[in-house]
Parts: C-alpha cells; sequence; structure tokens
C-alpha cells in the first residue's frame, strides 16, 4: 500500500522548500496530482489529505473517476494526449485542458464546452525541445495559435505547458524552462488572462520551479510507481 499521506507531505515540503530557495511564495506554485492509472481510492486519499487538483492523461479513465469522485472540491486537469473524437467528453467533464497544440482541437472544445459552465482553462503545448516524436507546437507557433485560443468563447487562455525531452543533463533541462519563461512573458503582453506555466514533475520540480513554473504535474513521487506509461501518452 503506498502512503500517499505522508508522500504528499513529502512533495508538498519539496515544492516549500524549492519555492523558497528561489525566493518565490510557495503558493505561487500548485501542485496537481498526476492519478493515471491509480485507482480513484488512491484519489480520494489524497483529497482527504487535502490535496485538490488532479491529472489525468486517459479520457475514458479519467471521466469515470471524476464520475465516482464528483467536480465539488476537485479541480480535474487533462494533461494527454487528445484525439477528436475525445474533445466533447473532455469539455464536459474536465476543468483544465494543458494538452492543446492545434486549432482543430481547441475549437472542437470550445463548442462542446457545455453552456452551463465555466469557460474551459487551457494550456498551449510546447514541444520546447523540437522532438519529432512528441506533442506540441514550436516556439515561433505558440503566439498565432494563441490569438486562436484566445478568439473562442468557451475556453480561457491560461498559459504554456512542456514535457522537456529526457536530458541527463540537468543543465539543458534548465534552459528548457527558462525558454519556456520567456515564451509565457511574451504572450503575457498580449493576452491578460495568462498566469500560468504547467512544467515540472516528480523527476525535475525542483529546477521547474527554480525557472518560474506555476504548476507543477506529479505523479510517481506522490501515488508510487504505474505501469510503463510514457509521459504524455493517452488518449484511451
Ligand atoms: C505522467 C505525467 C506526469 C507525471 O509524471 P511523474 O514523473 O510520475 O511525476 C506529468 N505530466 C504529464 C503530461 C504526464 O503524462
Amino acid at each position: 500500500m503506498i502512503r500517499v499521506t505522508e508522500n504528499l507531505t513529502a512533495v508538498r515540503r519539496q515544492l516549500e522548500s524549492a519555492a523558497e530557495s528561489a525566493s518565490r511564495q510557495p503558493e505561487t506554485v500548485t501542485l496537481v496530482a498526476v492519478s493515471k492509472r491509480h485507482p480513484a481510492s488512491a484519489i480520494a486519499a489524497a483529497a482527504s489529505a487535502g490535496q485538490v487538483h488532479f491529472g489525468e492523461n486517459y479520457v475514458s479513465e479519467g471521466v469515470a473517476k471524476i464520475r465516482e469522485l464528483g467536480r465539488s472540491g476537485f479541480v480535474w486537469h487533462y494533461i494527454g494526449a487528445i484525439q477528436s473524437n475525445k474533445t466533447r467528453d473532455i469539455a464536459a467533464h474536465f476543468d483544465w485542458v494543458h494538452t492543446i497544440d492545434r486549432l482543430k482541437i481547441a475549437a472542437r472544445l470550445s463548442a462542446q464546452r457545455p453552456a452551463d459552465q465555466a469557460p474551459l482553462n487551457v494550456c498551449i503545448q510546447v514541444n520546447i525541445d523540437n522532438e519529432p516524436q512528441k506533442a506540441g507546437v514550436s516556439l515561433e507557433a505558440i503566439g498565432p495559435l494563441a490569438g486562436e485560443i484566445d478568439a473562442l468563447p468557451h475556453l480561457r487562455l491560461r498559459g504554456l505547458m512542456c514535457l522537456p525531452a529526457a536530458h541527463a543533463d540537468t543543465a539543458r533541462t534548465r534552459t528548457a524552462f527558462a525558454r519556456m519563461r520567456e515564451a509565457m512573458i511574451t504572450i503575457q503582453h498580449d493576452f491578460s488572462s495568462v498566469d500560468t506555466l504547467s512544467m515540472g514533475m516528480s523527476g525535475d520540480m525542483d529546477l521547474a520551479i527554480r525557472e518560474g513554473s506555476t504548476m507543477i504535474r506529479v505523479g510517481t513521487a506522490i501515488f508510487g510507481p504505474r505501469d510503463s506509461v510514457e509521459p504524455g501518452g493517452g488518449v484511451p
């Protein structure tokens, strides 16, 4: 049995000390607990320990857990790959989507967001290391896509998200995070709703916080190991 409560406490302490050593207020960094491949009971345990934000990568798995646990007291983040035929379920059940990288998907999410719900908060996924197999837009494509998303009535553009390459060398990860921060500052000039930089996972949260992350997505350090699914994977 994984000790979710103890793990959460340790991750929160790590967040606080990383923020402090970067001279940042810990409250400026939101912890999203990534619960993919873990049961609703593990989410409930984390929620009892005060955790509010949860991230899921797989639509049907995530929706089943949201149906079981409800929306109130939770903020649900979709952080997986998005296929067009899944946008309706995402728009109906989630509060945030971190993985927008094309207008077609954004337009569908906006059109399918139920009228009685607040606009869906979205981040643009950036392929910050230009990896051919990875989702996300290039740095140059952020501005145009941000403008298109900003024009959609039922989405709220909140910021940028990345999954950097698995560099052995932390200096390279750090420069990738720093490029993300620059890119976010650039779009903040044009879009006043932008306040979020979603970057940092179990292995690199300290570096990400040092480079200005406002939202870290942490799975393994809270819920323990999963089966071998790559970060960023998703869909079913
Ligand atoms: C799985 C996943 C995470 C969490 O990764 P850990 O290394 O388990 O903390 C964060 N972001 C995305 C997009 C993921 O797919």
